[in-house]
């Protein structure tokens, strides 16, 4: 497509956001200004594929036709009435949602940092009121390299510098265990004071750590053998990324709260979630915990509509199928660059081989060049999640793009 000539430079928009936006971020030097499933669209009318899928909330695809129409509907009849009040949409998405993954109770919330700060605050709760913790003793346990959001009390726990450095004070309560490590879990467990572990299925920030299998099989008996609530963080994992609806079904495995968020509106809007059985969710009395746009009519329709799409499309399946498929292709590129291939489903990372440090970023803009979206994470690691709707052909063609971009680390 050539460039109009009354279209803007994508360096003016890039100059606005450098001006007038919060330095908290270093994006690629892309602009976007469109989306339609597995792809997007620059402002020159350049197409992508998007492997990044908005950090896996749009694991729907860009603008799937049945969220649209989920969100214009319900935005032009009502949107927001707060808690105060009651909805005619509340009460039947809470039915749904308890219904489609199993539990008593949901608390809804906006972001994923707050449905994890309910998750804790849940723990807490439940720890004094039924397991009898000496009061303002309860901790949670949680795991090094964790990513779990950017509140101070989630950043409280992080191991991150960068994402802690100079916001102390910080919160107290919570004891650090390695990741992937079910004797350390055991060990950290000998306190009678723990509410809870806090973990990530897969760890996705920290470059897609897959745990051994047998790692959530093994939460969990010692989740029951030590009186402690086990907390799934599924906000990225979750919902078909991985294969399966959550991450933890792959060992079928069922957690006592469960956090989902990002892909629980497919990229609408922000939508988040806390599950649990009644014993834990009924500790919380009116007036201990809220927000004001949390379970709103459009979350609440939207919501709806995006795990309607991910079963009715059968969205675990392809990710499944085009995961293998696509570590497959991978490994198959041969490329000394790449030193390793791992992931679940079509949630996936690359770690680099260079002497250059900078070479994840320098694979990253190639592939920009070439029609590829993707970000480095930690210097060194690469993601690869697209939307779960992509099909065989454009994988092949992704496969195809990593394959000519990567020729750039040859100098
Ligand atoms: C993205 C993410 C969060 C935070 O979600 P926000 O919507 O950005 O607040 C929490 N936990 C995990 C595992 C995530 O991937």
């Amino acid at each position: 497509m050539t460039q109009s000539s009354t279209a803007v430079d994508q360096q003016y928009y890039i100059q606005l956001e450098e001006k007038h936006g919060a330095h908290n971020y270093h994006p690629l030097p892309v602009v976007l200004e469109r989306g339609k499933g597995a792809q997007v669209w620059d402002t020159d009318g350049k197409p992508y594929y998007d492997f990044l899928s908005g950090y896996s909330a749009v694991n729907q695809g860009h603008c799937h036709p049945a969220l649209v129409e989920a969100m214009q509907e319900q935005a032009s009849t009502l949107t927001l009435t707060s808690r105060a009040f009651h909805s005619n949409l509340l009460g039947v998405y809470e039915a749904y949602i308890t219904k489609y993954f199993g539990f008593d109770k949901v608390l809804p919330m906006n972001t994923g940092v707050e449905a994890v700060e309910t998750a804790i605050k849940l723990a807490r709760k439940w720890a004094y009121k039924v397991k009898k913790v000496l009061p303002g003793q309860a901790r949670v346990v949680v795991c090094d390299a964790n990513f779990h959001g950017r509140t101070m009390g989630v950043i409280s726990f992080s191991t991150d510098p960068s994402a802690k450095n100079e916001f102390g004070p910080f919160l107290e309560g919570f004891d650090v265990v390695p990741y992937n490590n079910l004797p350390a879990l055991e060990k950290a467990f000998q306190s009678e004071h723990v509410a809870a572990f806090l973990f990530e299925p897969i760890q996705g920030e920290a470059g897609v750590v897959v745990p051994d299998e047998g790692y959530y099989k093994g939460i969990r008996e010692l989740c029951n053998r030590y009186n402690v609530l086990m907390v799934a963080d599924e906000i990225q994992t979750g919902l078909c990324r991985t294969g399966k609806l959550l991450a933890v079904d792959h060992e079928d495995v069922k957690p006592d709260i469960l956090i989902l968020g990002k892909a629980l509106s497919g990229g609408m809007m922000p939508v988040s979630a806390v599950l649990a059985n009644d014993e834990i969710m009924l500790t919380i009395q009116p007036g201990e915990h809220g927000s004001t746009y949390g379970g709103n009519p459009l979350a609440c329709k939207v919501a709806m509509a995006a795990l309607h799409v991910l079963e009715q499309e059968k969205m675990a399946d392809n990710a499944a199928r085009l995961g293998e498929h696509f570590r497959k292709g991978l490994n198959a590129l041969q490329s000394p660059f790449i030193e390793t291939v791992r992931g679940k489903g079509l949630l996936n990372a690359i770690v680099i081989k260079h002497s250059d440090a900078n070479a994840a970023w320098k694979l990253c803009m190639e592939m920009m060049k070439n029609g590829l979206l993707a970000k480095p994470t930690h210097g060194d690691k690469i993601r690869f999640a697209p939307p779960l709707i992509i099909n065989e052909k454009q994988m092949d063609e992704a496969i195809e793009i990593i394959n000519k971009s990567l020729q750039v680390l040859n100098n």
